[in-house]
């Protein structure tokens, strides 16, 4: 896979587009999509090379992320807690783990999810409570996580629980085969992404043995800030910088193609041409300050965590923005949900509560920004 961004555009406008209105209409999670991502690679975009995937890194996903969220949010999001979890399996996973879940990728198609958020701690998701109980040499887990992308579409779950040490937590991989796991599949109803299956997951006595945990004991925070934050926090700037792009491609069509009576097309309104301006104009920014975030990451810039929380809590805020200029332009038949923009304002407002969520990031963005530690 050479040009990463092109290809995801030719993937989304073949195997997304046909399914993206019914993801949201029906809630349906979208697997004929997921399906086409397995057989034309994307699932293993960073899968190693030696294990049959294509070795991609930061820039990439990023890339495929903006691509799929220019046609569908819901499908750019799930893909993106796959290749989050996924990073955290490269970095982290056992010899044995990896050939394991990366030929299920590669060979089958599966993917894998995030299964960090709880009720309790909600954004905090960094400081897990379910228990984890060690028994020889076994680990007992109980609890519930509170909203998981993909449940029961996923074959593997990342689990954050507390280490026997003190005050630190490890990462977990849970299969969804294993005994124990349920879903609680109808308490997902959200505004938008309302394909994303994000219901809670309830663990009742499951037991792994540490061949499930990735990276040494207590290593669970170091893997939540080195790996999850830059692949998650840059992969949420791609997926609402595309829902903004998004945007502006529906309204400005819309507004070209909608005629009055005497033959003249709303675009030929100043006002309307005024908000179309600032609509692309903030989708530009965003897909450029995450792009640019995204490569400051890949090449280890001194000032790649600040460019990452700012490009991921400016492209939050751009959606929304874009989405409400949108509406505007779109009037009643946006407003009559006879264009997407409705759906696409829907999809963008889950960018600002997602966690960290866009006021706990400007927050860590200020602390960096200050010479102080996060979080
Ligand atoms: C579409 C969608 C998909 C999701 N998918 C997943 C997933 O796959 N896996 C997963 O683990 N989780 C997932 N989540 C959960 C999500 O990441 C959050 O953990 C969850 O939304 C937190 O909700 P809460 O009501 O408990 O937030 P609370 O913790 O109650 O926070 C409520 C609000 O208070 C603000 N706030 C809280 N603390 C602070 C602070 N210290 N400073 C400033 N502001 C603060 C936040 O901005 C937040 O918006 C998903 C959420 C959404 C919306």
């Amino acid at each position: 896979m050479n040009n990463v961004y092109q290809e995801g555009k030719d993937f989304a406008k073949a195997y997304i587009q046909p399914y993206t209105e019914l993801t949201d209409k029906e809630s349906k999670f979208p697997e004929e999509s997921f399906k086409e991502l397995g057989e034309k690679g994307f699932l293993k975009l960073l899968v190693p090379e030696e294990y049959g995937g294509f070795g991609k890194g930061l820039e990439e996903h990023a890339q495929a992320c903006l691509a799929f969220a220019e046609t569908c949010s819901t499908t750019a999001l799930c893909y993106m807690m796959h290749n989050v979890a996924l990073m955290c399996v490269v970095t982290h996973g056992s010899d044995e783990l990896k050939k394991k879940i990366f030929s299920d990728i590669v060979e089958k198609g599966e993917f894998l999810a995030l299964a960090f958020s709880e009720i309790g701690t909600g954004t905090h998701f960094y400081n897990p409570e379910i228990s984890a109980e060690v028994n020889g040499e076994n680990t007992i887990f109980n609890g519930t996580k509170s909203m998981v992308t993909s449940a029961t579409y996923a074959s593997y779950y990342l689990v954050l629980a507390p280490s026997v040490e003190e005050g630190k937590i490890n990462n977990w991989v849970f299969p969804m085969e294993k005994q124990g796991l349920t879903f609680e599949m109808s308490n997902w109803n959200g505004l938008g992404m309302r394909g994303n299956s994000s219901c809670p997951m309830h663990i009742d006595h499951v037991t792994l043995d540490s061949s499930y945990r990735l990276g040494e004991e207590g290593s669970g925070e170091e893997q939540v800030f080195n790996v999850v934050a830059p692949f998650f926090i840059t992969g949420l700037g791609s997926v609402y910088s595309g829902t903004a792009m998004h945007m502006f491609e529906e309204v400005s069509n819309h507004a070209v193609d909608r005629k009055y009576p005497d033959g003249s097309s709303l675009s030929t309104i100043e006002m309307v041409q005024t908000h179309i301006g600032h609509i692309y104009k903030n989708a530009a920014a965003a897909i450029a300050i995450t792009l640019d975030a995204a490569s400051a990451g890949a090449n280890e810039e001194s000032d790649a965590l600040a460019k990452i929380l700012a490009a991921r809590v400016f492209a939050s805020e751009a959606a929304i923005e874009c989405g409400r200029l949108a509406m505007r332009v779109g009037g009643g038949k946006a407003y009559n949900k006879a264009l997407p923009i409705e759906r696409l304002l829907r999809d963008s407002y889950a960018g600002q509560v997602m966690a960290p969520s866009s006021d706990v990031l400007t927050i860590w963005l200020g602390k960096t920004l200050t010479g102080q530690m996060i979080p």
